[in-house]
């Protein structure tokens, strides 16, 4: 049993910076919790066996959600965490566009009868660096093959300085009804910094076309931690991007991960704000967009209100998945392209990240997955917690484990961990129930940390919590 046994008062206002006693949690190097375990628990796996097993285990009256994956960008963002390389040839595009939809074919013809298709997500890389033809193909190519719900959401990421006119009209015509725009920054300097120059006009004027041609809901990207970023240039932007009035915003810290992604030494270490002047970026591009009536959502979203996802968190059925926040509840997701992650029932699988070794098994019949994890019930107990806590702040620990068939002293260790941050601030403990307060959200990774099982040897690979 743990108790409440300090006084959580006075550690930060909106306004009052960082606290001191925070410093420490916000450096640490924490996932972002987009999947409980995170990806860096996945084992090899031989062939697809294990992925046709667990597929086959899909119920009829299930829907399912695709995520596409486009390793491909016409442009390198010096800041860039993605999985994606530059491409200048359209036959190697199109090629790998021909692939894609070869193995859209093999995930289908392995499913079980299903209820169809809910969400369709297509991500990068740019799916814009594909032509508009071949997007659009292979978006009614997934709609037949995935038995696309109607209403069903249709998302893309896009790069709006590289995207074309004809691009838009193409997610016109294939359905899209949400695009992501990642305006990250309207400062020409930091732009500059980073390799990455798009003017204000280029946006709105995606956004505008976006809007005329069908697509419902249009979403911005924001940035901070980003080299000669300062909080006056982060709320300039803020406010710049809310003009525009998007459904949606991300803001998203910048991490520096240069052992992990080598063009990240274009961007000197010396040139990034420390963790003092990260918090006021965050707290700059908060207060803008809230100041703007929009409603913060988890860890680093904001929608409007009325927006499906300020909906979701309103009702307490906000989801965590791999693309952030999501108010999608699909329980299957299938990963299309290379390093794609996937999950059903009985674990998360992912495909090979090489093109060329996701090329050839695709190309020899089989599914590309080279990756994969069962989850047993004590991850899904602690995927739970950690998930509402990253959507909700709070959770009642006891009735997770309860619900899910455990003794409801069964995470005390982990309910111990986060009692120990109570000191600080970060949490409340009462009982088994743990609840952050709202000027500490910023630091819900450090909180959700205490229930993940296998963090201690994995600090390293991620990004620092703000
Ligand atoms: S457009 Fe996006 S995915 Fe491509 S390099 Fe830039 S940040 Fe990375």
């Amino acid at each position: 049993m743990t108790h409440n046994d300090h006084d959580c008062q006075g550690f930060a206002t909106s306004s009052g910076g960082l606290p001191p006693a925070w410093r420490s949690h916000a450096a640490r190097s924490l996932p972002r919790y987009t999947s409980y375990p995170t990806a860096v628990a996945f084992a090899p796996v031989e062939g697809d066996a294990e992925a046709r097993k667990w597929l086959s285990a899909i119920g009829a009256e299930q829907t399912i959600s695709a995520y596409v994956h486009v390793p491909f960008c016409r442009r390198l963002c010096w800041y860039c965490g993605c999985h994606t390389s530059v491409v200048h040839d359209n036959t190697r595009v199109a090629a790998y566009v021909g692939t894609l939809m070869h193995e859209v074919d093999l995930w289908a013809d392995a499913l079980p009868a299903h209820a169809g298709a809910a969400h369709l997500h297509f991500g990068g890389g740019s799916p814009n660096a594909l032509s508009p033809e071949d997007f659009l193909a292979l978006v009614r190519h997934m709609a037949d093959r995935f038995s696309l719900r109607p209403g069903a959401e249709v998302a893309a990421e896009l790069d709006p300085g590289m995207l074309s006119e004809a691009f838009i009209d193409a997610a016109g015509e294939a359905g899209v009804t949400r695009a992501s725009l990642g305006v990250q920054t309207f400062d020409r300097a930091v732009q500059a910094r980073v390799n990455r120059i798009q003017s204000f006009d280029q946006v709105a004027a995606a956004a505008d076309r976006l809007r005329k041609v069908g697509v419902g809901a249009v979403n911005f990207d924001l940035m901070y931690g980003l080299p000669g970023q300062t909080p006056e240039n982060v709320a300039a932007s803020t406010e710049a991007a809310v003009t525009l009035r998007p459904d949606r915003v991300a803001v998203f810290g910048y991490a520096h991960v240069p052992w992990m992604k080598k063009h990240q030494v274009m961007i000197g270490e010396g040139d990034l704000a420390d963790g003092d002047g990260r918090w006021a970026q965050a707290e700059a591009a908060d207060s803008v967009l809230r100041g703007a009536g929009y409603l913060r959502i988890g860890l680093d979203h904001y929608a409007l209100p009325g927006d499906p996802l300020a909906l979701a968190a309103a009702s307490g059925s906000l989801r965590r998945n791999f693309q952030g926040y999501t108010d999608d509840p699909a329980p299957v997701l299938v990963p299309v392209g290379p390093s794609s992650i996937g999950r059903l029932a009985a674990g998360f699988i992912q495909n090979a990240a090489a093109t060329d070794v996701w090329s050839r098994a695709v190309e020899a019949g089989r599914l590309p997955v080279a990756r994969s994890l069962p989850v047993t019930a004590e991850d899904e107990l602690r995927a739970a917690v950690i998930e509402r806590l990253m959507c909700d702040l709070t959770v009642d620990v006891g009735a997770e484990c309860r619900d899910r068939g455990f003794e409801t002293n069964a995470l005390d260790a982990a309910v111990a961990a986060a009692l120990a941050l109570q000191a600080d601030g970060l949490c409340r403990v009462e009982g088994r129930a743990v609840t952050i307060p709202e000027e500490a959200f910023r630091l819900m990774r450090v909180v959700a940390a205490c229930f993940d099982a296998g963090l201690a040897p994995v600090e390293r690979r991620h990004a620092r919590a703000v």
